[in-house]
């Protein structure tokens, strides 16, 4: 029987591994599909405290997984497939590999994923021109014309990183104001390279396997206008949905988002199940604070691990 286990290595996870491995619990981080979360896969992080010159989003995860590893946390590279958590004090999680792990404790810091749009082309051209992740992607449209869909600060990042390499960036948002940031959203206005494209929505993404994305097509809401888009590439930043299906028999959740039971904290519906991050979290989804809650995780899990003697 484990003491704790933690599920996913996002800033929430690997927080929360950092306070339990110095508090002596020896606690287990289940890795995830994607070691280090979906900050590995940006570019520069500018608003985490104590980086001035900002730091490589890949570089940041790296530094805390290390911080985790040297108070002994145990990583294993695996899924969790299944839960129940029926029995407290003794919660069972199957991993893809077929193993059982039993722990008195478990931390919730899952994340979240992109969300897709469901057009017409969407799957079939995905990475054959449709994208949702240009950090992985965008060295290979330079010189291309790209399209960015989404109007909030990920879009907005995306786009601007696209400017580095794309010809010309097309930023599709189905609303005439961005939900980004000020910053993010002059940043991007700015950029010569860089096209709005206001009260527009993707209808469909045109293309074959064979020959790649070759366009959009575009319906502007206001006027029904439709347009086809010559670009080489599709970038989708419309949002996220958290990674919570293995929860839902389980814990109490609201639209996916894992309920936190009492205000301020990271109790869940279950003693002894506690959730941090951005798979507990629709509102604030920053680094920062993902770190911040899975700190509170690893505090209220270990004074339940007291109280359980
Ligand atoms: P958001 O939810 O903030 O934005 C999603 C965008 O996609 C919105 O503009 C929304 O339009 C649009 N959208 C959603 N569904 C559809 C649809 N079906 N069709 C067309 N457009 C759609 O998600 P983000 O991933 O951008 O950001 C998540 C959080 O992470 C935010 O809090 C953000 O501030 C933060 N973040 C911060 C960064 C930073 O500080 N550097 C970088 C990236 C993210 P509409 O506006 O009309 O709803």
């Amino acid at each position: 029987m484990e003491n704790v286990i933690i599920i996913g290595s996002g800033p929430a996870g690997y927080t929360a591994a950092i306070y339990l491995s110095r508090a002596n619990l020896n606690p287990v981080m289940v890795m995830g599909a994607l070691p280090g979360g979906l900050l590995t896969q940006t570019t520069e992080v500018e608003n985490f405290p104590a980086f001035p010159d900002g730091i490589q989003g890949y570089d940041l995860m790296e530094k805390m997984r290390l911080q985790a590893e040297k108070f002994s946390t145990r990583f294993l590279f695996n899924l969790v497939e299944a839960v129940d958590f029926s029995r407290p004090g003794a919660h069972r999680l199957t991993l893809d590999n077929g193993e059982t792990l039993t722990a008195k404790a478990v931390v919730i810091a899952v994340g979240a994923k992109p969300r897709n749009l469901g057009l017409p082309g969407e799957d079939e051209l995905q990475a054959h021109g449709v994208s949702y992740c240009a950090t992985c992607d965008g060295p290979f449209y330079r010189g291309k014309a790209v399209a960015v869909i989404g109007g909030g600060d990920s879009a907005l990042e995306e786009a601007l990183f696209l400017c580095h390499f794309a010809s010309e960036v097309h930023v599709i948002h189905r609303r005439d104001s961005f939900r980004a940031s000020k910053i993010m959203a002059q940043r991007a206005l700015d950029n010569p390279k860089i096209q709005v494209h206001w009260d527009s929505v993707a209808t469909a993404i045109n293309g074959s396997r064979q020959t790649k994305v070759s366009s959009l097509s575009l319906r502007n809401v206001k006027t029904n206008a439709e347009q086809e888009l010559p670009c080489s590439g599709v970038f989708i930043a419309v949002g996220h949905i958290p990674n919570t299906a293995i929860f839902e028999q389980q814990l109490e959740m609201t639209n996916g988002y894992i309920n936190l039971v009492d205000s301020g904290r990271s109790l869940t519906s279950v003693p002894g199940v506690f959730a941090a991050g951005d798979c507990a979290d629709a509102q604030y989804r920053q680094a920062i604070t993902a770190a911040g809650m899975g700190c509170l995780a690893a505090i209220d899990a270990e004074r339940y691990l007291g109280e359980l003697g």
